[in-house]
């Protein structure tokens, strides 16, 4: 009898110590803020580690997501819910290094799902069915701003708080399914400032310009590196005030409000990438904003 109980006592040790080793304790304290966890918003993730970590990793929505050092003990990552992320139970694992020591984290969250609203335009027919001349120019375009979302800076190119591109708050249409003269084209991932045109606009934060000429559908636009793969488009320019190459600052002005490419009238599109996600400025400005 007693030797069935010691065979049961020995036996219950090695499964917790296979249950424990398929599961390691966290070393890595995750606290998160967003203001929701629905597509197209910005999840912001503090991860404090035992000791000064030297390299932490996280990934999630099978991407690198973009981490930078508070403090000795502090790291931020900046997770993005893309505009077409589907809803549902997702963990981002998150790995570093303190000396020998390896440490880990998983993060569980739920993203859930998301009705964006419908909107009905009218543009210019030019730019709901394209002159067939114009569709090399258009696929080139595509192509060209999906490479540039892949060639973000290593390092960190902000430091100051983001600030709104132009006075006017804006009216996000983030996300809604736009239906240009009755034909449905794909969603608005970006948030139009209502804005007359000759507004100087602003620099949401301080990176580097990657593209600043016309584009056939945002007409002059600008794009901003501001380094860890988080980007900044903004479109419908009348007049444009940097190069590529220049290096801009937070605030500082890069061109004026206008009305080219495929718009209604005069305003501001401004649109975030995040380690390719699609994510909503207004999330930005409320989570990184003063
Ligand atoms: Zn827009």
């Amino acid at each position: 009898m007693r030797r069935t109980i010691t065979i049961a006592a020995v036996s219950a040790l090695v499964i917790m110590s296979i249950a424990s080793r398929a599961r390691p304790a966290d070393s890595i304290l995750v606290t998160s803020r967003s203001r929701s966890l629905q597509p197209g918003e910005l999840v912001v993730l503090t991860l404090t580690t035992p000791a000064r970590a030297d390299d932490i990793r996280v990934h999630v929505f099978s991407r690198d997501i973009a981490v930078y050092r508070v403090d000795n003990v502090t790291w931020r990552a900046l997770v993005g819910i893309d505009l077409d992320e589907a809803a549902g139970a997702y963990a981002a694992s998150i790995e570093g290094r303190a000396g020998s020591e390896k440490l880990q984290a998983t993060h569980r969250f739920t993203v859930r799902p998301k009705r964006f609203p419908t909107r009905m335009l009218k543009v210019d027919p030019a730019f709901v069915n394209p002159p067939a001349d114009m569709e090399d120019r258009i696929v080139r375009e595509a192509a060209e701003l999906d490479r540039i979302w892949t060639l973000s800076s290593v390092e960190r190119l902000w430091k100051d708080p983001f600030v709104p591109p132009v006075g006017k708050a804006a009216t996000s249409a983030f996300g809604s399914r736009s239906v240009f003269n009755g034909v449905a084209r794909s969603p608005h991932a970006g948030a139009d400032f209502p804005s007359p045109a000759g507004t100087p606009i602003a620099a949401p934060n301080a990176g580097r310009v990657v593209l600043a000429r016309d584009l056939y559908f945002s007409g002059n636009t600008v794009v901003l590196d501001h380094g860890l793969g988080l980007f900044s488009l903004l479109a419908h320019l009348s007049v444009v005030d940097v190069r590529d190459g220049d290096r801009v600052s937070a605030g500082q002005v890069i061109g004026k409000v206008g009305a080219t490419g495929r718009v209604t009238g005069a305003h501001l599109h401004w649109a975030v990438r995040l380690a390719g996600a699609r994510v909503d400025p207004v999330a930005v400005l409320a989570l990184l904003g003063r």
